[in-house]
């Protein structure tokens, strides 16, 4: 059989990205190959661009980038049964091993032997074509676009967070670091029922669109943030912190800021590993805290949630590049943080609904 080529955005080395011509990928038995029509740029995306390593993952040899997407079924392995060609599909990008303790107890995000997409040397979706295993498709509803299917990768972070800090209708919710992340999660509390939602963040550009995506109120964290929050949630104190930012003193203050008997859920990972923390407060307000890595059965549940609500998440989207712009894509969500929050790319000829 000969051999078929697509376009795909290949890093070579930090800083060094570039449209290749590169072998379509054909999927195996239980794959299913989409053609991509949709998918974001993420922060560790940038980051490895930027470093060529996140942690103990390094780009040691040219990889593509990229796994928040949405695209088009187009051709199926002779085993696959749940996606048909045609079918519009959203990927969750980490494909596990469906046999740990992890994987059988449902907290598949913390399996061992995930492959995810884009985590070195697993190559991303930053193409035209790339092939999944079909049980982490999921078919888009005829009014959720490509552009909302992407975004159910970073939302699925927020509605995990929800999921862990126990989030219902009852609660006062404050979100610190309005990025991508932090806006996705007041939109997942939306979901959930919350209807008093705060936000925290020192770009003024960020919380105004906070605000526009249904925050009650927000904060700029310079200054008395404890104060303003208290003022903010009418005295009553915030039951749930979720924590996106990942600055040292904010992870530190969460403890003085939630109120007692109250829930913490850290999401943003912090550049160091020791934190101060006062654990005698924590004791005394009994409160309970949470780690979220990644998610696990967020996609069914999201997709449902939104199709069934008028959801503003497209308002994350600040950027729209084709996949032959990618340079200047990843250049934008690299130097213009103050600007940019969700930048997306569209292979295979632009936007598409
Ligand atoms: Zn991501
Ligand atoms: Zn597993």
């Amino acid at each position: 059989m000969s051999k078929r080529f697509m376009s795909a955005a290949v890093m070579d080395k930090p800083l060094s990205i570039e449209i290749k011509e590169v072998e379509m990928p054909e999927p195996k038995a239980d794959e299913a190959l989409i053609k991509v029509y949709c998918i974001g740029v993420c922060g560790s995306d940038i980051h490895y661009y930027e470093h060529g390593k996140i942690g103990r993952y390094e780009v040691k040899q040219p990889i593509i980038l990229g796994h928040e997407l949405a695209g088009e079924v187009v051709k199926v392995g002779e085993k696959v049964t749940n996606v048909s060609v045609g079918d519009r599909v959203a990927v969750e990008p980490g494909i596990t091993c469906g046999r740990c303790d992890y994987c059988k107890s449902g907290r598949y995000n913390l399996c061992p032997d995930v492959v995810f997409m884009a985590t070195p040397p697993v190559d991303g979706a930053w193409a035209d074509y790339v092939a999944v295993r079909s049980d982490f498709l999921f078919k888009l509803p005829d009014e959720m676009s490509y552009e909302q299917g992407a975004l159910l990768e970073p939302l699925s972070v927020g509605f995990h967070a929800m999921r862990r800090g126990k989030v219902g209708p009852a609660d006062r919710v404050l979100v610190l670091g309005l990025g991508p992340i932090g806006l996705l999660a007041i939109q997942s509390a939306k979901l959930f029922g919350v209807t008093e939602i705060y936000g925290s963040d020192v770009l003024p550009f960020r919380r105004e669109l906070a605000l526009e995506m249904g925050a009650s109120g927000v904060v700029n964290p310079i200054g008395d943030a404890l104060e303003q929050i208290s003022s903010l949630a009418g005295g009553k104190g915030v039951d749930v912190i979720i924590e996106t930012s990942g600055n040292a003193r904010a992870v530190s203050d969460t403890v003085r800021m939630v109120k007692r008997g109250g829930r913490i859920v850290f999401v943003g990972l912090p550049a160091t590993d020791a934190i101060p923390m006062d654990i005698p407060l924590l004791v005394d307000s009994e409160l309970d805290m949470y780690g979220v890595f990644r998610y696990a059965n967020t996609y069914p549940a999201a997709i449902q949630a939104l199709s069934r609500s008028t959801p503003d998440i497209e308002k994350v989207i600040t950027h729209r590049y084709s996949l032959d712009e990618i340079k200047e894509a990843v250049e934008v969500a690299r130097t213009q943080k103050d600007k940019s929050i969700k930048v997306m790319i569209y292979p295979n000829g632009g936007i598409q609904k």
